[in-house]
């Protein structure tokens, strides 16, 4: 009987559990996890500190998915060296599990830049639900918030508080907010939505120090800019991005670059061990090199193949294309693939401003490599199927455009191809 070891317990992790017993409904699968509870949606964590979920709803499966596929979970336990010569991970307890074949899904961690006073008592991350019932705790006396950060996880975190009635600045080192996934424009739409309910937006700075409070210096009073002005706040967040937690790979002398090196099939640098998750390196649908995305789908799609490789199969991880879908402020945005500040020469790109809306599409060679939509998503799906199969859309650049693009404009051999893929 094959054992499994997973490191981990979120997406990539299930993707694993449900690849494996698709071909191996018999084997031994361990998973350690050092969280306490039963996979949730670290994507809802936003609103689980604000009440728009609760406990349950928050859950990303089913609390008995391992009971249902057979896993024995060690929740609350860290795994902290892996020996590939003996084939074991050693615990934080001292336990020792034996593997024959061993998933690396740890996922990331938050970079937190060098601060002064960055150990005062009101300073928090925002990656796990821990960080989120710190932060509840604390609500009661949160008047003002600084979140350090503007892309997703700081607008995420900073439209949570203020559905909670906190006045909350935003402090942005680069130019606008989103800019790993927007441009400038379709960014502006986002911050003015923000700034409409109260949101200050502090551009092109950092934070340099966390002040103490007057009459207690231990608890967060307040920020220093780097442009030196003090900003008074109760509580600061730091969302200034993730990095992937590479520690137990490199220990056991895996190759890792900024991730995890994985081939197609999800395999590392040692043949009996696999990785998936933010924590990997994988294949790239669009760039064709490899690349680390946070995305939550691709984790567990990456999770599947790896479960499915490790139970003796032979699949093929398709890569990787950035993709989000989110709604922030009340504004929804769709961007997938290579967006604005990724363009060269090679690329074509269409764009289109209407008074709150934005719609771009990136071409290379008349094929679709990357779109932004910011309202008026409906036709997301549509362009995503375009891209996907690298259709020459030519003679559709001017309706790609339009807020009523649909099915309706898509040439009949397209059209008919689609259809039939939908029914296949
Ligand atoms: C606030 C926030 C918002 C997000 N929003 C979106 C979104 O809108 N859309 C989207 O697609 N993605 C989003 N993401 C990213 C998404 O959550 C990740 O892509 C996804 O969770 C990755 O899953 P994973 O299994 O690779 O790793 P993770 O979910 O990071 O899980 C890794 C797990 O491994 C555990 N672990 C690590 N090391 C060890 C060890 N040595 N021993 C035991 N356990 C260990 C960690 O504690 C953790 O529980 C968001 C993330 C955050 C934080």
């Amino acid at each position: 009987m094959t054992r499994y070891v997973i490191v981990g317990g979120s997406a990539g992790a299930i993707g694993a559990v449900e690849g494996i017993r698709k071909l191996d409904p018999a084997g031994e699968i361990t998973v350690v996890t050092e969280e306490p509870m039963a996979p949730y949606s670290r994507p809802a964590i936003g609103e689980y500190l604000y009440g728009r979920t609760n406990l349950e709803g928050l859950y990303f499966s089913s609390p008995e998915f391992w009971l249902e596929h057979s896993v024995r979970v060690l929740l609350g336990s860290r795994a902290m060296s892996i020996d590939l010569k003996d084939k074991t991970v050693k615990l934080d307890g001292g336990q020792v599990l034996g593997f024959d074949k061993l998933l690396l899904a740890t996922g990331t961690r938050p970079f937190i830049p060098k601060m002064e006073g960055m150990d005062r008592e009101g300073f928090y991350t925002f990656t796990n639900i821990d960080d989120v019932q710190r932060i509840r705790q604390e609500l009661p006396r949160t008047e003002r918030a600084v979140v350090i950060g503007g892309g997703l996880i700081g607008v995420e975190a900073a439209e949570a508080l203020v559905n909670l009635g906190v006045g909350v600045t935003v402090v942005e080192l680069r130019g606008w907010l989103l800019n790993l996934l927007l441009d400038r424009e379709a960014a502006r739409i986002v911050e003015s939505a923000m700034e409409s309910r109260g949101v200050r937006l502090v551009m092109g700075q950092s934070v340099k120090e966390i002040l103490g409070r007057e009459g207690n210096d231990r608890r967060v009073g307040g920020v220093v800019l780097s442009g030196d002005a003090r900003l008074e706040c109760d509580l600061v967040v730091s969302a200034v991005g993730v990095i992937p937690r590479t520690d137990l790979a490199v220990q056991a002398g895996l190759k890792v670059n900024r991730g995890i090196l994985v081939d197609r099939f999800m395999q590392t640098s040692a043949p009996s061990v696999y990785a998936c998750g933010d924590v990997v390196e994988a294949y790239e649908l669009i760039g064709g090199g490899s690349r680390v995305f946070a995305i939550w789908s691709l984790a567990r799609l990456g999770g599947r193949v790896a479960g499915a490789n490790m139970a003796g199969g032979r699949v093929e991880y398709p890569g990787g294309v950035a993709m989000s879908a989110l709604r922030y402020f009340g504004v929804p945005i769709v961007s997938v693939g290579l967006d604005a500040q990724e363009t060269t020469k090679e690329f074509e790109v269409l764009t289109k401003r209407g008074s709150e809306s934005y719609r771009k599409i990136v071409l290379r060679e008349n094929r679709v490599v990357g779109f932004t939509l910011v309202r008026g998503i409906e036709a997301a799906g549509l362009i995503y199927n375009l891209m996907r199969t690298q259709t020459d859309v030519s003679g559709l650049k001017g309706e790609l455009l339009s807020p009523d693009f649909s099915f309706a404009h898509l040439p009949e051999k397209v059209r008919k191809r689609t259809l039939m893929e939908a029914w296949a």
